[in-house]
């Protein structure tokens, strides 16, 4: 594994003054200025303080079921999740089935049910590439999926089984055909690490080590370092909406815009995967939007790790930067409750501005 995230120990790399207790290849520091940015996107994040809702529910001779409402983690979560949901129809004779929504739940979810022999229609106001999927920043990370206070230790033993699954399932996908790769990554925090941050799910990632100044090139801060994947969600839904259609699946674009439309589909076994659409389609109160804002760069293939933390925002806004093969991406709003869409210009130039004085350390 270490080979495939660029990790290979040499003591030659080092850069003076670093500590040999750890090393390899020199960082390099991504390009970061304002006249540099190419794009800024704005996407909610479907999420539910009670956590993710896989469910079904029975309306006459109709069979609902339910997947959405994974929040910030929904990306890692597809697989696992979506497994969760085909379960729920284990006694249903492969037949004909519906599925609402073309993120990445209603793809997963399509596809595991083809794989089942079931034959799939997938309905959906927006292809992939308008969907919040296509908006994920790409980190393989379960978090920020729900609120502490407010789910019980069943939903927390159905995410950990989602979780595991879909790591499990994306492990299999790497490679640039999926756009799933291992990737160092950097958590930086201001004081010494009492405890791990990542107190869920922290045997999933992997070569942890823990990073004083003057081992690393970020300042006076402290660093814990883990391998995980990143995944671009614009080539995995494309891949899956190939894989799809070449099962034999069917997309027809459509517009549901109440619970009576859902239901006079002709299928008696209707997936619902339509993430923060799920809200007004069935009368969803718990179910908010968490704003989130992203800033494109031109891409940088020089660097090979990822960062989150070193900025002001806290957890409303934690910066991150995946380095993509698409894009350099950098982020940092998790606003809960903020329906609006527009793009915050101070809010660019914080996440810009504090991204940039990050990697001036570099020297
Ligand atoms: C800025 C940002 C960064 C993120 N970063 C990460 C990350 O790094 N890692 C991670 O794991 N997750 C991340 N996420 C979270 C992740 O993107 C979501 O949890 C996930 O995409 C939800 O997928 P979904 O398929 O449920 O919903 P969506 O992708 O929103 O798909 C819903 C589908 O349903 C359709 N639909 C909705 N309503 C209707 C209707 N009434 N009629 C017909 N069709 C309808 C839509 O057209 C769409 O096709 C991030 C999200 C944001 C916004």
């Amino acid at each position: 594994m270490l080979a495939t995230v660029g990790c290979t120990p040499t003591t030659r790399a080092l850069k003076p003054g670093y500590s040999r207790a750890y090393s390899r290849k020199p960082w390099a520091a991504p390009h970061i200025s304002m006249d540099a940015v190419i794009r800024v996107i704005v996407g909610h994040r479907p999420y539910r303080p009670n956590g993710f809702r896989v469910e079904r529910e029975q309306f006459d001779d109709k069979v609902v079921i339910h997947n959405y409402g994974h929040g910030g983690g929904g990306l890692s979560l597809g697989w696992g999740s979506s497994a969760l949901a085909v379960r729920l129809a284990a006694d249903q004779v492969p037949a004909e089935v519906a599925v609402i929504g073309s993120g990445i739940m209603g793809l997963c979810t399509a596809r595991l049910l083809q794989d089942a022999g079931y034959s799939v229609t997938i309905y959906t106001r927006d292809v992939y590439r308008h969907s919040t999927s296509n908006v994920a920043a790409g980190e393989w990370g379960p978090y920020a999926t729900h609120d502490e206070g407010q789910v019980d230790a069943a939903f927390l033993a159905q995410l950990d089984w989602a979780a595991r699954v879909s790591h499990h399932a994306y492990t299999n996908l790497t490679g640039t055909k999926y756009g799933i790769r291992w990737m160092e990554t950097y958590d930086l925090y201001d004081e010494p690490l009492a405890e791990p941050v990542r107190a869920t799910f922290d045997d999933l990632f992997t070569y942890k080590g823990d990073l004083a100044p003057g081992q690393h090139p970020f300042g006076k801060r402290y660093a814990r370092r883990m391998v995980t994947m990143q995944i671009d969600p614009g080539t995995l839904l494309r891949q899956l909406t190939a894989d799809f259609n070449l099962a034999g699946g069917k997309f027809v674009i459509r517009n549901f815009d109440g619970l009576a439309n859902v239901l006079a589909l002709r299928e008696n076994v209707i997936f619902n995967c339509t993430g923060l659409g799920a809200a007004a389609l069935f009368d969803d109160s718990n179910l908010v939007p968490a704003k989130g804002q992203l800033v494109y760069l031109p891409p940088d293939p020089a660097v090979d790790y990822m960062t989150f933390g070193g900025g002001s925002g806290g957890e409303h806004g934690f910066l991150h930067m995946f380095p993509r093969r698409d894009v350099l991406l950098l982020g940092g709003i998790f606003k809960l409750g903020d329906w609006s869409r527009n793009i915050e210009a101070n809010e660019t130039e914080r996440i810009v501005q504090e991204h940039k004085k990050l990697f001036d350390s570099f020297g």
